[in-house]
C-alpha cells in the first residue's frame, strides 16, 4: 500500500525518534537546520505504507500520513495530550 507523509520541518526537534521507529526506512535527518536550530527529519524516497508509526511515535505531533490520498493520522503525540486519528474518505 502507498503512503506518504509531511513533516512540518520548522517545529521538529531533530530528535530522530521517528527515524528510528519507521519500519521501511523513510524518514533521515537533514543536514541543514531549522530556524530554531534543530537537524529535521524529512522523508526521503521509499517504501512508505502510510502506516502511520512515525506519526504517533513524534513527540510533536508534526507528522501527517497520508495513505492512498487519505488522510490516516494526524496530530498524534504527547505535546497535545490527545491521540487524534482522522480518516477521510
Ligand atoms: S508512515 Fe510508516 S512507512 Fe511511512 S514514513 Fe511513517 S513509519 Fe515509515
Ligand atoms: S519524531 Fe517528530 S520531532 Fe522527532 S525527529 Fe521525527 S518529526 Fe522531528
Amino acid at each position: 500500500m502507498a503512503g506518504k507523509i509531511i513533516i512540518n520541518s520548522e517545529r521538529c526537534k531533530g530528535c530522530g525518534l521517528c527515524v528510528i521507529s519507521c519500519p521501511k526506512g523513510c524518514i533521515v535527518i537533514s543536514k541543514s537546520s531549522n530556524e530554531n536550530g534543530y537537524f529535521p527529519a524529512q522523508s526521503k524516497q521509499g517504501d512508505c505504507t502510510g502506516c502511520g508509526v512515525c506519526g504517533i511515535v513524534c513527540p510533536e505531533a508534526i507528522i501527517e500520513v497520508y495513505r492512498d490520498s487519505n488522510i490516516v493520522e494526524v496530530k498524534t503525540g504527547s505535546k497535545n495530550k490527545s491521540n487524534l486519528v482522522k480518516e477521510k474518505a
